[in-house]
């Protein structure tokens, strides 16, 4: 049946050309819609997109895909990688978004999980978990219209990441179809290091078609709070002292972003720092002689009502050294705060840069490096703001466990730089080829300052800047790859491996 369905879908007996096109030589719509995804500056047809509805299914797709020395599989989760890394040139794109299970589970220890699908979308397990059984993951993303099985396989970072550690540190069991085609079942304990070499591990070595996601109770209540520092070094200082502070102690999220020092740029100007439409920033309050970028702290405090949240929230503000009288907070639920980015995709969507291209850059960089970075990079290639977000935050490689395939900075301590640039399509806005020599021209400062520094969502093209990626982990990925998909026909996209250059060549 499986073997039937694919050779009609790629309309070819093995070994001949694939041609995507119906006999009108117009292109599917499905195959358009996985030919392209959010960065919208990498686009590649495949032959065939097909919705698996079973670990089984894609086994069988796997499988079948294998008698063709040519064939490449990429799972696409919802598409939001920006530089092709879900695409399948000439090859089969599984849709997962159809895999969409949720269910509630106990774990191996007696803990609460939820076994969700590849596909699921995290706000959908928000809202189911939160709604139907007053549960939640611990950790997140940002924004939550990315699938569980695409976040597991970069690490997905956000606010929660300092204390709980990235999703992929929040994971009891995956089910994985492996490049041979086998359904496996593992956990940290059973089949180990396929788990963690599937966590992290950009597609490489399996496609994954369940996770076991740990439940906690869900917090009603969210005290969400914004202060502006003036010099990056005082905002520096304070950040990295909150997230050392015991958990107990602490804030449940912390974040920060720089932004530009001026009025009139709704994206990452003053504007972007108030939260809720009724508070104004106050620009007077800003000192003389502040530099071109301002730096914001976004922390926030899961709470039950009444329970003197506002004490707590006073002794932890009281030793920071923000600016006095350019603080914003806001009292909101818990699901509307982990939903906050949807106002912002509302905005970008209204005035067209969501479906502009979106050259973004990501970037892991050792403390002891970020400063420098600050003054070389922030206040000088992007004094003027990229027109979106300029995360920059720290991060503790305590939480990270060193057996998944996710390449870090060596220090203790590093920060997420993310560069979420929205802009407006050209000619309104800049050329993306622009903004992507300004990405060139940061890596490049990057490399020549000798930081300390890895790229999150790594895209590169060859195989030198891959093994120095992964440094010493190189061979272990190797390795992984040349025991789970030894014909490497997975995530193409993603550029590590190819059909013509299995693992095996490469270590
Ligand atoms: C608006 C926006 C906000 C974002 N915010 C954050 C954030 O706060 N934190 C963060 O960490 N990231 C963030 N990201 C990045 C996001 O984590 C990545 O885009 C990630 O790839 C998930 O997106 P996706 O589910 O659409 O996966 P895709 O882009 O579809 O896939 C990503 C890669 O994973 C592979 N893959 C997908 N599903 C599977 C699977 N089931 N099994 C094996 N491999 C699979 C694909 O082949 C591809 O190589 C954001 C992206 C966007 C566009």
């Amino acid at each position: 049946m499986m073997i039937a369905y694919l050779d009609q879908q790629l309309r070819l007996a093995p070994g001949t050309d694939v041609d995507p096109c119906g006999a009108g030589g117009e292109i599917h719509p499905d195959l358009a819609a996985a030919s392209e995804d959010f960065g919208g500056v990498v686009r590649a047809l495949p032959a065939a997109v097909h919705r698996p509805r079973s670990a089984d299914d894609v086994a069988e797709v796997i499988r079948q895909a294998l008698r063709y020395d040519h064939l490449t599989v990429a799972a696409r989760g919802n598409g939001h990688s920006v530089a092709g890394q879900a695409l399948a040139p000439g090859g089969i794109v599984l849709d997962m978004r159809t895999m969409s299970r949720m269910e509630l589970v106990r774990g191996d220890g007696g803990q609460i999980c939820a076994d969700v699908g590849a596909g699921v979308l995290w706000g959908e397990l928000l809202e189911w978990g939160v709604a139907k059984h007053g549960l939640s993951p611990a950790s997140w993303t940002d924004y939550l219209g990315l699938t569980v099985g695409g976040t597991l396989s970069n690490a997905g970072i956000s606010g929660q990441a300092f204390q709980k550690g990235p999703q992929i540190s929040n994971v009891d069991e995956l089910e994985v179809v492996t490049g041979d085609g086998e359904r496996v079942v593992c956990s940290p304990k059973s089949r180990s290091d396929l788990f963690f070499g599937v966590l992290g591990g950009l597609g490489q070595f399996g496609v994954i078609t369940r996770a076991r996601i740990p439940l906690i109770p869900a917090p009603p209540m969210v005290r969400w709070i914004r202060v502006v520092y003036a010099s990056f070094e005082g905002y520096k200082a304070d950040v990295e002292w909150l997230v050392g502070r015991p958990e107990r102690e602490g804030f449940d999220y912390i974040e920060g972003f720089a932004f530009v020092n001026r009025g009139g740029d709704p994206a990452s100007g003053w504007e972007s720092v108030p939260i809720g439409p009724s508070s104004v920033f106050d620009a007077s309050l800003v000192p003389h002689g502040s530099g071109p970028l301002l730096y914001c702290l976004e922390v926030a405090l899961y709470h039950q009502l009444h329970d003197g949240v506002d004490k707590r929230v006073d002794e932890m503000l009281r030793p920071l050294k923000y600016i006095r009288g350019l603080e914003f907070t806001a009292e909101v639920s818990y699901v509307e705060f982990l939903s906050r980015v949807n106002l912002a995709e509302s905005a970008a969507r209204a005035n067209g840069s969501w479906h502009a291209p979106h050259p973004w850059l990501n970037i892991l960089i050792s403390a002891s490096d970020v400063s420098h970075f600050d003054r070389h990079v922030f206040q000088s290639v992007l004094k003027d703001g990229i027109g979106g977000p300029m995360l920059v935050y720290p991060l503790l490689r305590a939480k990270w466990d060193p057996r998944t395939s996710v390449a870090l900075p060596d220090s203790d301590v590093f920060f997420l730089v993310a560069l979420l640039r929205f802009n407006q399509p050209y000619p309104i806005g800049p050329p993306v080829e622009s903004l992507i020599s300004q990405n060139r021209e940061i890596l490049k400062r990057c490399k020549s300052n000798g930081y300390d520094f890895k790229l999150y969502f790594p895209n590169y093209k060859t195989e030198p800047e891959w093994v120095r990626h992964f440094g010493q982990d190189w061979a272990r990925f190797v390795d992984r790859k040349a025991m789970y998909d030894p014909r490497a026909i997975l995530s193409p996209g993603q550029n590590i491996f190819s059909r013509a250059r299995p693992p095996s060549s490469g270590s």
